[in-house]
């Protein structure tokens, strides 16, 4: 029940956080990003005990008495004896106090630069007068430099005393000749000041656009709000992040991942905007990011194809063509090691849309609004499309990471790749599906054969599975996401949050969501493919290290892998299972280095 739709309708709106929120989130502190200088010095040896050290290595859950650590990866996970004989007059002991100690979770999908653009502007969410929304973006006017637009975002019309958006007039005492951009809390609606309409040659001469509006006073002069396609224009203009703020994007998105537990991150839509790329490149460059990040970017291939279903262009600015070429001439080998901790892991293609608008065989059993007759979803590519992906790529390093929910979609894929292999024989390619919500039992057996890998967005059943039985039917949903049943018949999959489609890069939220199956009503879907807590934190570990083909260095805590950690307050798989959303992460630990740390 990936909330995509929900999402492309309001993706800048749930979804966007705030500098606000980072403290919220984090609740703590992040150590400084590692610069070259720290990457170079191994960090002091360490030994850990005194807590359930929970290995991730095999199907049952098996505990050491200490973890080892020396130069950033696993010298030992043992018992404490054998701990000791490793100690040496610089080691660091450090007594876990009952806390439980994993390996660093890795992101199976996510959107982290995207979530780190979201962050740089002003929080919006919750005001409820138009002296409030001056207010913050007197604060955001103040953080941003002379030449950046002032940007916020999330406000409500209902919420406000005055029931409207704001005007010119009240956006210009946030300055008078900056560029000042509110966005409400749907995405679709918001204001602009009058240097901003000026900057743009907008003015009474300017005709609305077809599919929207701008607001205007009686004798025709814009009055500031912008409506739909005219909002989708203006924030089309906006200056891609460069500079300060292309450092806060990555170090803001990296942060809250690490904050969460997690040791490797996920972009998984490069190229989507226009300054992806320079705000990746710039990552790398400075050695920002205190945690890996792997990369998913989009083909030049997929562009036009892109903007054409899914209007990209109202969300993203789509002209940012060719990211895996780009991303290839700024470094090389960036497609098979990690670059200051960047990594381009895969390619990214759509195969269907959300809830109201996936792929489905069979009809829908209610039809989105808009829709009449037998309804079954629609496929966004053609066959030749996606089979232009595997032809270029199904041999290469690159993954072929295809959005999808419906079983259709997944048809469409499946067919792709036993063509590819037909043609091209087998490869060890890994074919990421994600979200693959609902595919149909006679396909799982084929996506096993072909060694396709489902990652599922588990936290879209507490947040959209009342709609997606709605329009699906509870048949399909209680079918979706069969953990249990791919677990015995050996295919792995792992777990993801897909932030900021689901708000949060919330770790934890994903695993309680995969144990319990629970939709917003209350209802438990497919009670039976509810993971064990074990299984659902192998999907966030073990498992998805194998998704992305890192297995051999993460995923457990085993000799001669990174020291790649997390430690959490309690155990996971102890705690009474609906709390397991609760437990917080108190320290990641990146390659031995603090990356993250609870106060
Ligand atoms: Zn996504």
């Amino acid at each position: 029940m990936q909330l995509q739709q929900h999402v492309r309708l309001s993706r800048r709106s749930a979804l966007k956080l705030s500098v606000g929120m980072l403290a919220l989130a984090g609740q703590g502190i992040l150590r400084p990003a590692p610069g070259m200088a720290q990457d170079s010095a191994p960090a002091a040896p360490v030994i850990y005990s005194g807590g359930p050290i929970l290995t991730m290595a095999g199907p049952e859950p098996a505990y050491v008495e200490a973890l080892v650590v020396i130069d950033g990866k696993i010298a030992l996970a043992g018992t404490m004896d054998e701990a000791l004989k490793l100690r040496t007059t610089d080691t660091r002991l450090v007594d876990l106090q009952g806390r439980t100690l994993l390996p660093g979770f890795i992101d199976g999908h996510g959107h982290m630069i995207y979530f780190g653009k979201n962050m740089i502007d002003a929080d919006l969410v919750g005001v409820t007068d138009i002296a409030e929304i001056v207010a913050r973006m007197e604060v955001q006017a103040d953080r941003m430099g002379p030449d950046d637009w002032i940007v916020g975002f999330g406000y409500r019309v209902p919420s406000l005393t005055q029931n409207r958006h704001p005007t010119t007039a009240e956006l210009d005492q946030i300055s008078p000749d900056r560029p000042v951009m509110v966005v409400d809390g749907s995405g679709h609606n918001g204001a602009a000041n009058t240097a901003l309409l000026r900057l743009l040659g907008l003015d009474q001469d300017t005709p609305d656009p077809e599919g929207g509006s701008f607001g205007r006073n009686s004798d025709g002069t814009l009055s500031g709000p912008l409506e739909e396609t005219a909002l989708f224009f203006v924030r089309e203009q906006r200056p891609g992040f460069t500079g300060k703020l292309a450092d806060d994007v990555a170090l803001n998105g990296s942060r809250i991942w690490a904050s969460y537990g997690q040791t490797t991150a996920q972009e998984s839509g490069v190229g989507l905007g226009k300054d992806d790329i320079d705000i990746i490149r710039n990552a790398i460059d400075k050695q920002l990011l205190p945690i890996d990040l792997y990369l998913c970017a989009k083909d030049s291939l997929v562009s036009d194809a892109l903007a054409a279903a899914y209007a990209t262009s109202s969300e993203y600015t789509a002209n940012a063509t060719g990211a895996v070429e780009k991303l290839l001439a700024v470094r090389p080998d960036l497609d098979d090691r990690y670059i200051n901790r960047v990594r381009l892991g895969g390619i990214k293609l759509w195969l269907d849309g959300s809830v109201p608008t996936t792929w489905m065989s069979e009809m829908y059993e209610h039809n989105p609004p808009d829709k009449e007759g037998e309804y079954s979803g629609f496929g966004q590519v053609s066959d030749e499309f996606v089979n232009g992906f595997f032809d270029k790529y199904w041999t290469s390093n690159l993954q072929i990471n295809m959005h999808m929910n419906g079983d259709a979609a997944a048809e469409q894929a499946l067919r792709a790749i036993e063509r590819a292999i037909e043609m091209q024989g087998m490869a060890d390619h890994r074919p990421v599906f994600i979200h693959n919500t609902y595919m149909r039992p006679d396909q799982i057996e084929r996506a096993a054969k072909v060694g396709a890998f489902p990652t599922y967005t588990t936290g879209s059943l507490p947040l959209g599975g009342d709609s997606a039985i709605y329009y699906w039917g509870r048949d399909r949903v209680d079918a979706s996401m069969p953990m249990n049943t791919l677990e015995k018949a050996g295919i792995r999959f792992s777990l993801n949050h897909d932030a900021p489609i689901l708000p949060l890069p919330d770790v934890m939220a994903i695993v309680d969501a995969a144990v319990n199956r629970t939709t917003e009503s209350g209802i438990v879907v497919g009670p039976d493919e509810r993971a064990s807590p074990y299984l659902a934190l192998r999907a966030v570990t073990a498992y998805a290290a194998y998704q992305i083909k890192e297995e051999a260095t993460k995923g457990t805590l085993e000799v001669g892998k990174l020291a790649d950690l997390v430690i959490l307050e309690s155990n996971p798989l102890t705690v009474d299972p609906v709390t397991i959303k609760d437990i917080k992460v108190l320290e990641t630990i990146k390659e031995g280095r603090t990356v993250f740390l609870r106060e």
